[in-house]
């Protein structure tokens, strides 16, 4: 391993302290500020021999490559620090370059340059790379309002955007501090576990005795899927629907003030304006891909529910109890979990056993080392000094618990350095709750053509080993694992020259399709058995478990399917009125229960004779505010393309090398450095189409 003792590039240190974040992020503002001034107070617009990418553009990717370097490690800290005030300090540095991006991004006279350059486009024999950051570039200046003429109407449209801006942080921060909860008696919990119940806070005064289920999803899900009582998992739905009722006005206004600002900048509604950068390009596409799938999984979503029907009467039958044959949306956690239960007697904790983290992740790695041709050498605290600028091993991570690797390419390809990667695999206080994949650091080519290389983190939350067992991932973690390192593979992969169109920084219907394609590995009888090893007896897990795994992929898969479509079309629907008075008089929650009932089929209030304007289920998820506004279709989107990509290319033999080698340098090495459908359809030599994506489902046409 000589050959890989010494990458040829540092990794970033972790030694920030809350007195410097704040300054060190204020002055790379005020470092990219000087540029953009220096641009301006140089070249004129009219100037045509200054006006060229090279004397215009190429300044400022210069410096928006190098602070990346440094901005990225700046707000990594709020989702992994230890230290509270650490925490802060670095969410405080994402606002202020946040709000610094916002004020950079109206600059009228650093837009009148790019634009210079931009007319020109056809005469500067530009790569295809830089032709597309100058495209992207001036459209960015052209959403932000700068080709609204000066004077009411660009001031309106700015003030629109500082709104919706300050509507976003509202909307999150009620999700966040969303406190609400509801007291039930024991009695009216039968079902859920104890152990769960007696972590509960207990009632007192009016609610002596009783015990309170919050709307927090470790107390929500369970309920939902344990409670005996219909009448408790209804009360405990409809109430999870009516929390963040402040959020209701919110989501209102933001979708009234969305369609005023497309229509300003003469789009027809707020989806045209968001879709044409996207992959889909159009509402149309987008529209006739959701309707597409929303037929051919009507039939299979009436199967599946009938059967549900079915276990629920036999269930309420065994109780003694009335079967009135609906299906309520708060039958649908419930009855999915006895079915899958009894139908096909799955014990995740015995699966578990098979999938201890450490020896799941090495045989992960080891898969990406065969088929994409990397080596990953772990980096003990011996080799964290060697290699630190510091020449201390803690200085190169955030925290002890931390794994390291310096990632390479093969000899057979040449033993190139490719970057550093992380593995933060544990909870702690205050740590970022959920799964993901965070660059720390953007690979580009540096001014003399040389390379920098990139650094990537996963951040999980699996549990911690004990004394007596390591930490076991169930089959659903193995799966969120393999996602995460995809995108991780994705973020080591990328060879591109401006930073911001490195690994990930894909369009978001795209964004997704590489680790969902991994996923189905974790799908594959064969790789689950490699992966697989006993924590005590080290026995590969077996055949019959496994296949019992593999069929309950797609069980409900329609109805799954349908509730993701729910969301889609409401998506669509809000974000595409006919007219501005269509959205200022749309009623959000009824649509949104309307549609619901439709799609899904899963009857609500309504059928138990209340209007269709109850709760407020808009208010209570952050997507359609928070990025995902007319972009929520982009799950399913990519959904298709994966396993378009899988069934073509690797379903026969998931570990071809040759395949594996093309697939990393055809899709994962072009980053967003060119239209995504274009990598697309050079990796599968055609278009892309659904048709595996039906058949995995068990959807013929
Ligand atoms: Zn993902």
């Amino acid at each position: 391993m000589a050959q890989y003792a010494k990458p040829p590039q540092a990794p970033p240190t972790f030694i920030g302290t809350k007195d410097n974040i704040v300054s060190d992020t204020k002055a790379l503002c005020d470092k990219t500020r000087s540029v953009l001034d220096k641009l301006v107070a140089e070249i004129l617009p009219n100037d045509t021999h200054k006006t060229t990418f090279e004397d215009v553009l190429l300044p400022q990717i210069y410096d928006e490559n190098q602070s990346a370097l440094t901005s990225r490690v700046l707000g990594f800290y709020q989702y992994v620090s230890s230290d509270a005030e650490l925490r802060n300090a670095s969410t405080e540095a994402e606002t202020i370059l946040d709000e610094f991006a916002i004020e950079m991004g109206m600059r009228e006279d650093v837009f009148k340059l790019v634009d210079a350059v931009f007319q020109k486009k056809d005469r500067l024999n530009l790569d295809p790379e830089s032709l597309r950051l100058l495209e992207k570039e001036r459209k960015s200046y052209i959403q932000n309002g700068l080709s609204l003429p000066e004077g009411p109407q660009r001031d309106r449209f700015k003030e629109i955007k500082k709104r919706l801006s300050q509507i976003q942080i509202e909307f999150q921060k009620n999700l966040n501090e969303e406190n609400g909860g509801l007291f039930f008696t024991r009695e009216e919990l039968d079902g859920i576990p104890n152990d769960l119940i007696d972590t509960w806070d207990k009632g007192t005064g009016e609610n002596e005795g009783k015990l309170r289920v919050s709307f927090k999803y470790p107390d929500l899900f369970p309920a939902m899927k344990f409670a005996t009582r219909s009448e408790t998992r209804r009360k405990i739905f409809i109430a999870n629907e009516n929390k963040c009722t402040r959020n209701s006005a919110l989501f209102k206004e933001a979708i009234i003030l969305r369609d005023e600002a497309a229509r300003l900048l003469g789009y027809p509604d707020h989806a045209s304006f968001r879709l044409e950068d996207k992959m889909a390009k159009t509402s149309k596409v987008v529209n006739d891909f959701l309707d597409d799938l929303r037929q051919r999984l009507v039939a299979g979503g009436k199967k599946e529910t009938e059967h549900l029907l079915e276990v629920k009467k036999a269930e309420l039958e065994a109780r003694g109890e009335p079967f009135d044959g609906k299906y309520y949306l708060w039958d649908a956690r419930f009855y999915d979990r006895i079915m899958i239960e009894k139908e096909y007697s799955i014990d995740e904790n015995k699966i578990a056993e098979y999938f201890p983290l450490q020896q799941t992740v090495a045989g992960m790695l080891s898969i990406f080392e065969k088929i994409f041709g990397f080596v990953f050498v772990e980096l003990k605290a011996e080799d964290r000094a060697r290699i630190s600028p510091t020449g201390k091993a803690e200085d190169i991570v955030w925290h002890e618990d931390v794994i390291m690797f310096s990632v390479w390419d093969d000899q057979s390809a040449g033993g190139e350095f490719v970057g550093y990667l992380y593995l933060d695999m544990h909870p702690r206080q205050g740590k970022y709750g959920h799964a993901a994949n965070f660059n720390i650091q953007p690979g580009f080519q540096e001014r003399d053509g040389s390379r920098w290389y990139p650094a990537t983190a996963l951040v999980c939350n699996f549990s911690k080993p004990t004394p007596k067992k390591p930490s076991l991932l169930k089959h659903d973690e193995v799966v969120t694992l393999f996602h995460e390192l995809g995108h991780g593979i994705h973020d080591l992969a990328a060879r591109v020259k401006f930073s911001r169109f490195h690994g990930t920084s894909t369009v978001r219907d795209f964004v997704e399709a590489p680790s969902q394609m991994l996923e189905n590995w974790c799908w594959t009888p064969s790789q689950i058995e490699a992966l697989s090893g006993h924590f005590e007896t080290k026995e590969k897990i077996p055949r019959d478990l496994v296949e019992k795994l593999v069929a309950t992929k797609n069980v409900n898969g329609a109805l799954f399917n349908l509730r993701q479509l729910h969301f889609g079309i409401f998506d669509m629907a809000v974000h595409s009125p006919k007219s501005h008075e269509e959205v200022e008089n749309l009623d959000p929650s009824k649509l949104y229960n309307e549609l619901r009932t439709e799609i899904v089929g899963f009857t609500g209030p309504e059928a138990q004779g209340e209007p269709s304007t109850w709760g407020n289920g808009p208010a209570t998820f952050g997507h359609l505010i928070g990025g995902y506004d007319a972009g929520y279709y982009g799950y399913l989107f990519s959904l298709v393309y994966s396993t378009d990509m899988f069934y073509s290319v690797f379903r026969e033999n998931p570990m071809d090398e040759k395949e594996g080698r093309r697939y990393r340098h055809t899709v994962l090495e072009k980053g967003g450095s060119q239209e995504e459908m274009k990598t697309l359809e050079q990796f599968l030599g055609r278009k892309p189409n659904s048709e595996a994506f039906y058949k995995d489902l068990g959807i013929t046409a």
